[in-house]
């Protein structure tokens, strides 16, 4: 039996990848890109994939596992040749966790303490002090409580901001110092309240398009967004909309509609925006090997999968 690895990547990337996995995964005979007859297919019992090219994953008999070694889902899910009976697994990888929580808090830090504003006064070589709040008079609203939005909530209430954090299935009320929250009702009295929003909610249907005018205005005045997600949770002509008008007065943006964000578009030149070029996590070959090849030896040994995405919800 082989692994296949295949993604939309360059060969530079595959083959980095490719000697993480080597190294972890001694032993094992190895595909690249696609099977190339029909005896290579019959022989892939894994596809680790990196958001391949839609169709490569059919017409593989024998295989028990796709793993996904980007942590979401929501691209792989789009496409419709996905074999349908076989589980898919996405990456949590502990290397990732530990930079989108620096991430979170290097922005929060920079709305919260005004360090943001000060570096667009230096430009003008202006000298102003910005109001100095303590961290339990911010409040904070994460939005997905998730792998990375749990961490970061649960980081972010230790260091004293006032955290709430927002998900579906319900969790008590008070969880290691973040207040709990679920619904709608409860959604738009967060929002009222929250300093600063930190969007890190997975792509799916039910969330596409969740940041529009109608949350906006739900919105407390003056509050700054974080979006550390997808791009397509938010309405971009929305977004600069509410900026424009001082709803919001700042926005960190990590993701965006088109990646890499096209040079001519607004959000660039936007002084009221940052922009981080998808940087906020990313995936880090030597850790996520060893998340691969603790996945493979639970399927080999029959034991449960880690991190399996649910197709029907999308995450
Ligand atoms: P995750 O572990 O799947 O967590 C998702 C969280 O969102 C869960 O708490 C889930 O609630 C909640 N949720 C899902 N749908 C919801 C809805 N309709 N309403 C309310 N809550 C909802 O995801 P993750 O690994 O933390 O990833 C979070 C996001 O970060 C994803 O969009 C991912 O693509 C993105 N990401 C970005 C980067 C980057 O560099 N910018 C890197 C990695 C990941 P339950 O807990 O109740 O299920």
């Amino acid at each position: 039996m082989a692994l296949l690895l295949t993604g939309r990547w360059d060969a530079a990337e595959r083959d980095a990848w490719l000697a993480h996995l080597q190294q972890a995964l001694p032993g094992e005979q190895w595909l690249l890109d696609a099977p190339r007859d029909a005896a290579e297919a019959a022989a892939v019992e894994v596809a680790i994939v990196a958001n391949p090219a839609h169709g490569v994953l059919q017409g593989l008999p024998n295989l028990r596992l796709i793993q996904s070694v980007w942590a979401g889902v929501d691209k792989l899910l789009t496409d419709p040749t996905l074999p349908a009976g076989v589980p898919l697994a996405r990456m949590v990888d502990p290397a990732m966790n530990e930079a989108m929580v620096q991430t979170a808090l290097w922005a929060l830090l920079g709305l919260h303490r005004g360090f943001l504003e000060v570096q667009a006064q230096q430009q003008q070589a202006l000298w102003r002090q910005p109001e100095q709040l303590r961290a339990h008079e911010w409040q904070v609203l994460v939005l997905g409580l998730g792998e990375l939005g749990g961490r970061v909530a649960r980081t972010l209430s230790s260091l004293g901001y006032a955290v709430s954090g927002w998900s579906t299935t319900m969790r008590p009320a008070q969880q290691d110092g973040v207040n709990c929250l679920q619904g709608e009702a409860a959604l738009a009295q967060a929002l009222a309240a929250a300093d600063t929003v930190i969007n890190l909610l997975p792509l799916t249907e039910s969330t596409r398009g969740f940041f529009n005018a109608a949350r906006f205005a739900q919105m407390k005045r003056g509050a700054s967004l974080v979006n550390l997600a997808r791009g397509a949770h938010v309405l971009e002509a929305d977004l600069l909309a509410a900026l424009d008008a001082r709803q919001l007065s700042h926005a960190v943006l990590d993701v965006f509609t088109v990646e890499p964000l096209p040079a001519e578009h607004a959000f660039w030149r936007h002084a009221h925006i940052t922009v981080l070029p998808h940087t906020a996590a990313q995936t880090d070959p030597r850790s996520a090997a060893a998340v691969v090849a603790a996945n493979l030896q639970a399927l080999r040994s029959s034991q449960p999968l880690a991190h399996r995405v649910e197709r029907q919800r999308g995450y």
